[in-house]
């Protein structure tokens, strides 16, 4: 897997350690363990996927994260992005909208030694989680229908928003973008296409 994502562009070291760290198969149904590995997306439910390792490396590598930084997931899903961010920066927060996938995550996390870094919150991400704000970092691993505003709120100055977009009439192809806060003001940078579940309101 490493190989591929090297092939594919990813060069940020850190982040390739801690993918090599994060064991993946914890994080998908039993059914799917085989291709726990293979750079694809897989099912968790019909609102949920665990992205393509790719992608994970991507949006992952795009925040930039220092050990010292407070970083917001919005979509736990599985918890496999979570665990990621868990060994790259200081505390994880992150918010999933289905409660049951919520139990499973927080279990599969607690299982693996990361509950110390992670908390995790039932409830609509769109809401981003303004207790624990601001953030240095925050992923949206769903397709949001416009630019998050509220997230971009909660983003600490210098922070990095990273979400894909679903535009109107888009439904194959989702932007990723890159949203920098300078000065109070988003700097925005498109990284490339992809494709994520939408992003639901509560
Ligand atoms: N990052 C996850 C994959 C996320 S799939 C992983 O590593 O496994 C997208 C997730 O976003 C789904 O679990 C879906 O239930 C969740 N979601 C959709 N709308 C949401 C919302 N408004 N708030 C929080 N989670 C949401």
């Amino acid at each position: 897997m490493l190989e591929l994502l090297r092939r594919q562009g990813i060069r940020d070291e850190r982040v390739l350690r801690a993918m090599a760290r994060v064991p993946r198969h914890c994080f998908v149904p039993e059914a799917l363990q085989p291709l726990a590995y293979a750079d694809q997306a897989l099912e968790l439910s019909s609102c949920a996927t665990i992205s393509q390792p790719y992608m994970v490396a991507r949006m992952t590598e795009a925040a930039s994260l220092s050990p010292a930084d407070r970083v917001l997931e919005v979509g736990t899903g599985s918890g496999y992005q979570a665990a990621l961010l868990a060994e790259l920066a200081q505390q994880v927060f992150t918010v999933e909208l289905d409660p049951d996938l919520a139990v499973a995550a927080a279990a599969t996390l607690r299982q693996l030694g990361y509950a110390h870094r992670v908390q995790l919150l039932a409830g609509d991400g769109n809401r981003g989680w303004p207790e624990f704000a601001p953030f240095q970092a925050i992923l949206v691993t769903a397709a949001a229908p416009t630019f998050p505003r509220t997230l971009f709120e909660q983003l600490a100055e210098g922070g990095r928003l990273i979400f894909p977009e679903a535009a109107a009439g888009q439904s194959c192809s989702h932007r990723l973008y890159k949203v920098e806060r300078q000065h109070g003001q988003p700097r925005t940078s498109l990284l490339g296409y992809c494709r994520f579940v939408p992003l639901r309101s509560a």
